[in-house]
């Protein structure tokens, strides 16, 4: 505990899965944790963390959210939405929406904060940081049915080696985690819809499993823990990289 003791961090789609759990281990090691989510009910339970609505959709919403908060040192961009399918089940719209959601939402979260982040990093002369998800289906692996996903991951990686090398004489670093199959609510519901094409829950729940080398999907705390290692001066040195968390998904 304490690791992140004095920072200030925001986080996106905190209200379940790996976003909640990021936000619940920055409150352990003592970050002052700002919560949001486009559903507010759902960081209800979310304890000791400023919480608020964020439409990470909305220019206007999260131009509006940091001017609120202020400046802070570590921003995690968590908000995304994986698109099943292949290039011919994906329209303009299907395409838009997947991009504006796990890509530009992160462009508009880093340039309305990384003017408060590089103050703060003068200031305290610690390092910001900012973390950005990506997945294993990206650049670095594809996967069957993520067509429009897996571009639009393959875009956060560029995105955060690009603000990475822009800044990396002025205090701010920014990396990309990369996990593999984790439990989620939403990874919940895609077992469920899976089920309904091969048989069972059962069986789509095996062939999820089986992904993994090591033979089980990742719990939600096991991301966390490198998005906290990531956010702490421990990763001072650590800054434009793209670190697969995957029980073996992409050896
Ligand atoms: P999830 O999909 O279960 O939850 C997503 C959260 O995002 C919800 O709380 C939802 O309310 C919120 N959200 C949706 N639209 C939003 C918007 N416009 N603005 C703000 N918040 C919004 O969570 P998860 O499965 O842990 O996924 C989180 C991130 O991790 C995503 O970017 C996902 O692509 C990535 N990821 C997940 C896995 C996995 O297996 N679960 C694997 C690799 C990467």
């Amino acid at each position: 505990a304490g690791r992140l003791k004095g920072r200030i961090a925001v986080v996106t789609a905190a209200g379940q899965g790996i976003g909640r759990a990021i936000a619940e281990a920055f409150v352990a090691e003592g970050a002052t944790v700002h919560a949001s989510d486009i559903a507010r009910d759902k960081l209800d339970g979310l304890a000791r963390a400023k919480k608020a609505k964020l439409d990470v959709l909305s220019s206007k919403a999260v131009a509006a959210y940091a001017e609120k908060v202020g400046p802070v040192d570590i921003l995690v961009n968590v908000a995304g939405f994986v698109h099943h399918g292949t290039v011919l089940d994906c329209d303009d719209k299907d395409f838009d929406f997947s991009f504006d959601l796990n890509v530009k939402s992160m462009h508009r979260m880093i340039r309305a904060f990384l003017p408060g982040m590089l103050s703060r990093a003068k200031e305290t002369g610690a390092s910001a940081s900012i973390v950005n998800m990506s997945s294993g289906a990206s650049s670095i692996k594809g996967a069957p049915n993520r067509y429009v996903y897996g571009a639009t991951k393959a875009a956060v990686i560029g995105l955060t080696k690009a603000v990475a090398i822009d800044y990396i004489r002025q205090g701010v670093r920014c990396n990309a985690i990369c996990p593999g199959t984790v439990r989620s609510p939403s990874w919940e519901a895609r077992v469920e819809d899976l089920g309904k094409t091969v048989g069972s829950t059962d069986k789509a729940m095996e062939m999820f499993v089986s992904r993994q080398p090591m033979g089980r999907v990742g719990e939600a705390p096991e991301i966390a823990a490198l998005a906290v290692y990531l956010a702490s001066n421990e990763a001072a040195f650590t800054t434009g990289v793209a670190i697969p968390v995957d029980g073996g998904w992409t050896l």
